[in-house]
């Protein structure tokens, strides 16, 4: 059936930004129309939702996320990054099985599509990452993801290290069996865990194969000062110097953070293609310091944005993260850096275009997936004054999301979401957080 948002501010996050009043069409899980003369073009008997007082915006695209450590959070607070890791999140990952993955996957899918997210970069834990993608089929989000490859590093619990020759064949047979599945909705990103934990061997493993599938390959970089210290001490030079010599650049590499990038460093990055995607909440909750946004964008470097992993932000809340990245960016540069205009486009199509899937996602175009989201811009938090940019980037909240489609499917409709039973997704999460923490010995 045809599903007609009606009688909403469409922001296209086109070529030119383009606003229209008016209505959206989804035909076969498409866009079929935009505009005020939308209406007309349904043929079939439409499905009408309301969508006066909102603003319809493409779906949200959060470029780096940790599925697998929702459950953790609130159990990594105060922390220095590399004890954050080695004590808390590397030890509870290792204590994850089937089930409480499953239930920690659900959980994040139920905070971060119920604000407005479509489309999900992922990290996996070492194992059972079958659990993970499944439950994103089964929620009707589109992911790209893969599970977390670690063959060396000091401090890795003997549950999260493998062989070299494991972790390949173990990412491979994944890529095999996910990537391109539920109708498209699935990708399959390899994903070296940072340069500490991964060695020369496994990288180039990694992106041989990730070239082979047309998959993407996705690492950290660049986070904090102090663990690029203990790079230089372990390597010589810098990760991002490290992975690119190592295969990892160009437009198929996604690195979550680049705070720590020289100006050298981002030049060479925007040169070969390689996306950056800005964690901002996570990078201020560990003091990894702030990146420097507007001048990476001035230099060409390709952005997104994302929410990084629950206990270390600790939402998965990419209003949040929206807000905090204009507004930094402003600390940083000067108020004038990174304009509403300009940073909407980051949780959109430029999020879409660091997953390669820009031509089917990340604005809202006749032809394109009808992954969508509608935001209320009328509330008391965010009337009287400001354009839609404005509001949308300075004001609004995940609760003003009202409905999200990913492929032309209401998986929320009026803030529920329609496929996961919030509460059994909450229950599930409470009760397996306290076993994983547990077995974990913390
Ligand atoms: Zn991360």
């Amino acid at each position: 059936m045809d599903l007609l948002l009606r009688g909403g501010t469409l922001v296209t996050c086109d070529a030119r930004d383009t606003v229209l009043e008016g209505d959206l069409l989804v035909q076969g899980g498409r866009i079929a129309a935009v505009g005020p003369k939308a209406a007309r073009a349904a043929l079939r008997p439409a499905r009408v939702i309301d969508a006066r007082g909102c603003a319809v915006i493409p779906g949200i695209v959060q470029a780096h996320v940790h599925l697998c450590q929702v459950l953790f959070r609130g159990m990594a607070d105060d922390l220095p990054l590399l004890s954050w890791l080695r004590e808390r999140i590397w030890p509870l990952e290792a204590a994850h099985d089937e089930k409480s993955l499953r239930a920690s996957a659900e959980l994040g899918l139920l905070e971060a599509m119920s604000a407005g997210t479509t489309t999900l970069l992922d990290m996996g834990t070492v194992h059972g990452y079958d659990a993970v993608l499944d439950a994103c089929v089964r929620a009707g989000v589109r992911v790209v993801g893969g599970k977390a490859m670690m063959d060396t590093g000091q401090g890795v619990p003997r549950g999260l290290y493998e062989t070299t020759r494991a972790s390949l064949d173990e990412s491979e047979r994944l890529c095999r069996d996910w990537h391109g599945h539920a109708s498209g909705r699935v990708g399959y990103a390899f994903a070296p865990r940072f340069v500490l934990s991964c060695s020369e061997a496994l990288v180039r493993g990694a992106v041989q194969r990730a070239e082979a599938a047309n998959a993407h390959v996705h690492s950290h970089v660049a986070e904090h000062p102090s663990e690029r210290e203990a790079v230089r001490a372990a390597l010589g030079r810098d990760d991002v110097d490290v992975l690119r010599a190592w295969g990892v650049r160009g437009p198929r590499a996604v690195l979550a953070h680049g705070v720590q990038l020289t100006d050298d460093e981002a030049r060479g990055v925007a040169r070969d293609g390689t996306r950056i995607v800005h964690c901002p909440s996570a990078n201020l909750k560990l003091g990894s310091g702030i990146a420097r946004v507007a001048e990476l964008d001035a230099l060409g470097v390709a952005l997104a944005l994302g929410c990084d992993g629950a206990p270390c932000n600790n939402n998965l809340d990419p209003w949040q993260e929206l807000r905090h990245a204009a507004l930094l960016a402003k600390t940083r540069t000067g108020p004038s850096a990174l304009p509403a205009r300009r940073a909407l486009r980051l949780i959109t199509i430029d999020g879409a275009n660091a997953l390669g899937l820009g031509s089917e996602i990340g604005s809202l175009e006749v032809g394109k997936r009808a992954d969508v989201a509608v935001v209320r811009v009328d509330g008391p938090h965010v009337e009287p004054g400001g354009d839609v940019f404005s509001r949308l980037v300075y004001a609004a909240k995940s609760s003003d999301v009202r409905h999200v489609l990913v492929d032309g499917e209401l998986v929320v409709h009026a803030g529920e979401h329609t496929r996961l039973d919030a509460e059994a997704v909450l229950a599930r999460a409470r009760s397996m957080a306290k076993t994983v923490a547990t077995r974990a010995g913390l």
